[in-house]
């Protein structure tokens, strides 16, 4: 039975097409939307994610540079990096690749990235005024996964959201988007007692803990949409998301597979970001 997965592939392959053209348009009107990546240090997940989101820019028509830095650097060099990119008008998306090292608060080099392109949405005024519903960059995992929904024609509004997780960069705003889109939310962490009472009740279960295959089908309601945010290593070094796709692919109604799941639109909606910040230098 394979219809029900949700082919995260496919559909970041369609909102890349879209985004291809809007970069088609604004090239017409004299300007390139270009992304800044900026790497520290050497971790090799790091270095895989910004070469994958350089290279697709490059697909997409876009300007990308990569900013390499040593793992040493320290937190007034790397903000006067981040400054110079504010400073640049061929740079319309700038990314910093979490996570940093240990000498440097990532909380003050996220709130030094300029709020107009702040393509990953981690911005505290981004933050800000996606809880308040403005229109902002949104952070690009969760959106992602809404579009992930849209695509899927899964039903939002009413239905019974569970999300385990609460990171401030895909759990807590994956709620608030749901939220908007008039769900009833729930939020589970490490400290929520007895998780299945909470999950068996979700008719859509996000899945964002960083702990292998830990969602199994016991966890699942017959027929809840399940997305798996998860990139992790199993027992034999092969990609594995936080939910046990064999087992929860069986009560799931629909399910995102790891990998060709949320990985890729967090990679495309990244692309549509860094397209939107350009269209707002015409209009703004
Ligand atoms: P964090 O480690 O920041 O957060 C994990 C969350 O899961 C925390 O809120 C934690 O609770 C909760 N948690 C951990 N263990 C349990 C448990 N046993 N029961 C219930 N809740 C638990 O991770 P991220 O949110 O950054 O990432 C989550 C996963 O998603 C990772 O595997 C990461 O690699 C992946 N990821 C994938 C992306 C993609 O593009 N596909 C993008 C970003 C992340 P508490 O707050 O109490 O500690």
């Amino acid at each position: 039975m394979t219809n029900h997965i949700i082919d995260g592939k496919q559909i970041a392959g369609k909102v890349t097409e879209k985004v291809k053209d809007r970069v088609e348009r604004l090239k017409a009107q004299g300007v390139t939307p270009g992304l800044a990546v900026v790497l520290v240090g050497n971790n090799p997940a790091s270095q895989t994610y910004v070469n994958n989101k350089t290279k697709t820019c490059e697909k997409l028509g876009m300007y990308s540079v990569m900013i390499e830095l040593e793992e040493t650097i320290s937190e007034n060099a790397l903000l006067k990096h981040v400054e110079t990119l504010n400073n640049d008008p061929k740079i319309h998306g700038i990314l910093v690749q979490l996570p940093l090292p240990k000498q440097i608060d990532e909380d003050r080099v996220i709130a030094a990235i300029s709020p107009l392109k702040d393509v990953d949405g981690f911005h505290p005024e981004s933050v800000g005024k996606m809880m308040i519903g403005q229109p902002t960059f949104l952070s690009c995992t969760p959106f992602g996964i809404m579009k992930l929904l849209e695509y899927s024609d899964v039903e939002i509004a009413g239905k019974h959201a569970v999300i385990i997780g609460r990171s401030n960069i895909v759990g807590k705003p994956m709620g608030q988007l749901l939220l908007q889109k008039d769900a009833t939310v729930t939020y589970c962490h490490s400290k929520t007692k007895d998780l299945h009472t909470f999950t068996k009740q979700a008719d859509i279960l996000v899945v964002a803990t960083g702990r292998a295959k830990m969602i199994d089908a016991s966890y699942i309601k017959e027929g809840a949409v399940v997305i798996d945010v998860g990139i992790n290593r199993d027992e034999n070094n092969k990609l594995c998301g936080d939910v046990d796709f064999a087992s929860a692919q069986e009560v799931a109604s629909k399910i995102t597979p790891v990998p060709g799941g949320v990985g890729p639109m967090t990679i495309a909606m990244l692309m549509e970001n860094t397209c939107l910040s350009a269209e707002n230098t015409l209009t703004n």
